[in-house]
C-alpha cells in the first residue's frame, strides 16, 4: 500500500505570538500522536502556585478558567516516560511512582499493581 505523503504546507503565523522568544513548545505524544502546545514543563507551574507535581509534567493553562484567578486552572497533558524518556500523554501512560508509556508499562507490567495492568490490557 503506497502511502501518500503530502506535505501540508502550514504557513507560520507568527503574528499571534508577540513574545520576544516565544518559541512554540509542542507536546507530542509518542504513542497516540496527540499534539498540543504546552505552556509549562516542570513541577511547579507558575500560574497555579499551590500545585507541585511529583514529576516534570507538560501543562497547559486552561484559557476558559484563567480569568477567574481561583483554583488550579490548568490541564495536565502528560510527561516523559521514566524508562525511555519519550513524551507520553495522560491517556497513553500510567503513573505509578513514575510515569510509564504504553510500551514500557507492558514491559514492566510485573512491577505494576494489578488494577493498573487491567487498565492497560491490549484490545
Ligand atoms: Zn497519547
Ligand atoms: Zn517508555
Amino acid at each position: 500500500m503506497a502511502s501518500l505523503e503530502e506535505k501540508t504546507s502550514t504557513q507560520t503565523r507568527d503574528t499571534i505570538i508577540s513574545d520576544k522568544s516565544a518559541a512554540q513548545q509542542i507536546f507530542e505524544c509518542a504513542d497516540c500522536g496527540l499534539r498540543e502546545e504546552y505552556h509549562f514543563f516542570g513541577k511547579r507551574p507558575p500560574f497555579c502556585k499551590s500545585i507541585v507535581f511529583v514529576e516534570d509534567s507538560y501543562i497547559i493553562r486552561d484559557p476558559f478558567t484563567l480569568q477567574s484567578g481561583n483554583n488550579a486552572n490548568f490541564l495536565l497533558l502528560g510527561g516523559n516516560c521514566s524508562v525511555c524518556a519519550k513524551m507520553t500523554c495522560q491517556e497513553c501512560s500510567i503513573f505509578f511512582t513514575k510515569r510509564f508509556c504504553a510500551d514500557c508499562s507492558q514491559i514492566n507490567c510485573q512491577l505494576l499493581p494489578e488494577e493498573l495492568r487491567k487498565k492497560k490490557k491490549k484490545g
